[in-house]
């Protein structure tokens, strides 16, 4: 987490922002990252991918603005992703995404 500022060398760091995005009347609904378990080779008749999915806060710079963007999720994220989950669309998947 950014403690001094990499731009500017600042420490008046403002951490832990929740953020927001056109759609997300009062943070509801943030922008967040979701890796999604794959799709095993002999497909179970009953099988729901398990996923992983954070938010993230925002850490800005009070003296010059720079801004980084980070998750208190990290570890499952990076379980997740050893475990070959991946970043996936919402979409039905009906169009292959080219
Ligand atoms: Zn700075």
């Amino acid at each position: 987490m950014m403690k001094k500022c990499p731009e500017c060398g600042s420490g008046e760091i403002v951490p832990n922002l929740i953020v927001f995005a056109d759609d997300s009347a009062n943070g509801l609904n943030p922008p967040y990252v979701k890796l999604v378990e794959p799709e095993p080779v002999k497909r179970p008749f009953v099988w729901v991918p398990k996923h992983v999915a954070s938010g993230f806060r925002a850490a800005v710079c009070g003296a010059c603005g720079h801004t980084e963007f980070y998750t208190n999720r990290h570890a499952e994220i990076l379980e997740a992703h050893r475990k070959g989950y991946t970043s996936q669309t919402c979409s039905l998947n009906v169009i292959p995404i080219p």
